[in-house]
């Protein structure tokens, strides 16, 4: 059965978002940046998953998508892949989803940061943006609570 290429549906994204969040739930705990991500491939098995890891590493360019992308090893091609994220991608997430021919990034939220899916949008990458509302809340918490952490993880 060929996936690879076809839209994803919304039960779908959803479910891989869960585990997404649960990444996310986990930084937080550990006392870091909550936004968690996880690569799935083309016929929907979990490749890696991770989360944002600055204050865990003191590691700045630990992103959660990149915590996601490097524990899923190797891959001979992203084709087809998905990149899950509870944010909107930052532009070094971006970049790294078209450098390396990701297909398809399903974002929980972009209200509290609007990174480069637009762009990745309108160089064909399939583009789900679930406007959830656990990612949104979780997210705005964290802001209210660590201005100051966001700002850095942000480089404003
Ligand atoms: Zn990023």
């Amino acid at each position: 059965m060929e996936r690879i290429d076809q839209p994803v549906d919304q039960a779908q994204a959803r479910a891989w978002l869960a585990t997404a969040l649960a990444e996310a739930r986990a930084g937080l705990a550990e006392g870091g940046i909550p936004i968690g991500a996880a690569l799935y491939g083309a016929d929907g098995t979990l490749l890696g998953r991770g989360h944002n890891r600055r204050v865990q590493d003191a590691d700045p360019s630990m992103h959660a998508e990149t915590a996601a992308f490097r524990a899923a090893g190797r891959q001979r091609t992203y084709r087809g892949t998905t990149m899950v994220t509870t944010l909107s991608p930052c532009w070094y997430c971006s970049g790294l989803v078209r450098q390396f021919g990701i297909s398809r990034v399903v974002i929980g939220e972009a209200e509290t940061f609007h990174g480069g899916h637009d762009w990745l949008g309108e160089h064909g990458v399939e583009i789900v943006l679930l406007d959830d509302p656990e990612c949104t809340s979780l997210m705005r918490d964290f802001i209210k609570n660590d201005p100051a952490l966001w700002n850095e993880d942000i480089g404003d």
